[in-house]
């Protein structure tokens, strides 16, 4: 499977003519190769965009709006392809593609589509003579540039609402799940998206991905990836003056309460260490635990953990596919290696898993739970990004706090408790982005969505989003 970049609504070859490899996590073998794409794509990419600007931001909201329903559409006619597709390209289970990464993908599109037409800004009257209103106008171009864990889902998260803003895009996924977003290239003509509103450039993030951050026209860049790459981007783009959103890792607490309703804390906090094989953003990788339930919470966690089903990502029946590339598994090893160095216990997992068959070679990886490591050290402290959680005992409401707010990430956190009081004291206290109590990946698109310290700057979502994506300029009426 050979995939082209989507530029000025025609699919086309990388100037250089090179290409890259994409590999079946699965199977750890290639299946398609990808552009590689350099500054030279992405300055046709610009142009194309610059070009379609000024049509595209002059539209009526309500047309963007019902062309941006009909891409909704099409990728919701083409569901289980595309849920196929990504679960090859990802190694996630297909299951959950069908379920949570598609449809979510659908729901972007159909959620940006109505903010375009209720989008709306303020005016404030200055005394009985001038009136001020404020004008909210399309950035102008804008990059956006996704990681491999959700692919189409983060994807079409930037660029709904940057479309739906009236801004026109250069986006770049990842080099490592890049198939959905071709797909999404042939769905975006179908519904009649004029060319050069949204164009697409495969490609690495030091090659493709840098060339958009430093090109002078694409003065707005929504980035999603991890936190060493969001400083590189913010050190090239802070210079440039550019306006960035970086939503970036996180090494996120999951406190459980000794008056948590124990049988939903311990079936959700299984889903939210291990879903998506632990590659979400927002998963609970710390997981507290009250001191009088530690080993009631810690037996019944590590049993659900064992009745997990790791193997081929195409088969139903199983929770857990494979890690997203040789690389990724090789760290997550590490880091197990790593807890036992510094004194962690490994209560279930610890090993690399041979499904056999046409997975022999694919990179999967046992849900891995792990106890006895202080929250100081490297484990509590770096985020793993894969199915690997540690369990910590504490006494007090004060020391878990300190200690869930104690490393450089903010992205978000859970709380299990029945006391009322208490759940909205420690969000409070809790330096993140976003709490759950008493559930967790619970989402409302109209909700701020971000991390705070190193998970990143700025807010996704909502308003918050199509603010991103518009200029303020104050207009002041002396009447
Ligand atoms: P990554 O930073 O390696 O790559 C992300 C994207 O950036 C890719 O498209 C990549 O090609 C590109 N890129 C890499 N170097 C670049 C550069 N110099 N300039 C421009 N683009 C560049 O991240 P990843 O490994 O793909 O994703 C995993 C990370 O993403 C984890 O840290 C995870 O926590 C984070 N993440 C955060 C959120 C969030 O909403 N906060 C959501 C999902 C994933």
């Amino acid at each position: 499977m050979k995939i082209l970049n989507y530029i000025n609504g025609k699919w086309e070859n990388p100037v250089s003519g090179l290409f890259i490899d994409n590999i079946e996590p699965a199977t750890g073998k290639k299946y398609g190769e990808i552009p590689d794409s350099d500054r030279a794509d992405v300055d046709h990419a610009a142009q194309a965009a610059w070009k379609a600007f000024p049509a595209w931001s002059a539209l009526p909201a309500g047309q963007r709006c019902d062309i941006m329903f009909k891409i909704a559409d099409g990728i919701e006619q083409r569901l289980d392809e595309f849920a196929a597709a990504e679960s090859r390209d990802n190694g996630k289970p297909v299951g959950l593609a069908r379920v949570m990464d598609i449809p979510r993908a659908i729901e972007n599109f159909k959620f940006f589509a109505t903010a375009a037409v209720q989008f709306s800004s303020e005016s404030h009257a200055t005394g009985q003579d001038a009136i001020n209103y404020t004008l909210r106008q399309p950035a102008g171009v804008a990059g956006c540039i996704s990681p491999w864990n959700l692919p189409l889902y983060l994807f079409t998260w930037k660029i709904a609402p940057a479309l739906a803003s009236g801004c026109t895009v250069v986006a770049k996924p990842s080099e490592l799940s890049p198939v959905t977003a071709f797909m999404l290239s042939e769905v975006c003509n179908a519904a009649g998206l004029p060319p050069g509103v949204l164009n697409i450039v495969h490609g690495l993030g030091h090659r493709a991905g840098q060339a958009i951050i430093e090109h002078p026209d694409i003065k707005t860049i929504s980035f999603t990836g991890g936190t060493v790459t969001g400083k590189k981007i913010s050190a090239t783009a802070g210079p440039l003056f550019k306006k960035l959103s970086l939503e970036l890792g996180g090494k996120n607490p999951n406190v459980i309460f000794a008056d948590a309703d124990m049988e939903k804390a311990v079936t959700t906090s299984v889903r939210s260490a291990f879903t998506n094989q632990g590659e979400i953003c927002l998963c609970g990788s710390r997981i507290f635990i009250q001191r009088n339930v530690y080993e009631s919470f810690r037996d019944a966690f590590i049993e659900k953990t064992r009745a997990l089903k790791i193997g081929d990502p195409t088969q139903e029946e199983n929770n857990l596919g494979a890690l997203i590339s040789a690389a990724h598994l090789e760290k997550v090893k590490g880091y197990v290696a790593l807890a036992l160095t510094e004194g962690g216990k490994i209560l279930t997992g610890g090993q690399q898993v041979n499904p056999g068959g046409r997975c022999s070679e694919g990179y999967f990886y046992e849900p891995t739970v792990i106890e006895g490591l202080n929250d100081n050290c490297r484990i509590n402290q770096e985020e793993i990004f894969g199915p690997v959680v540690t369990l910590i005992p504490f006494d007090t409401e004060e020391e878990v706090i300190r200690m869930a707010n104690g490393t450089n990430y903010g992205l978000s956190a859970t709380v299990w408790t029945e006391n009322i009081g208490r759940g909205h004291r420690v969000a409070a206290a809790l330096k993140c982005g976003i709490v759950w109590i008493n559930c967790w990946l619970l989402r409302d698109l109209r909700t701020p969505f971000g991390g705070t310290n190193q998970s990143g700057v700025g807010r996704e979502g909502g308003w918050e989003a199509m603010r991103f994506f518009t200029e303020a300029k104050n207009v002041c009426v002396k009447l």
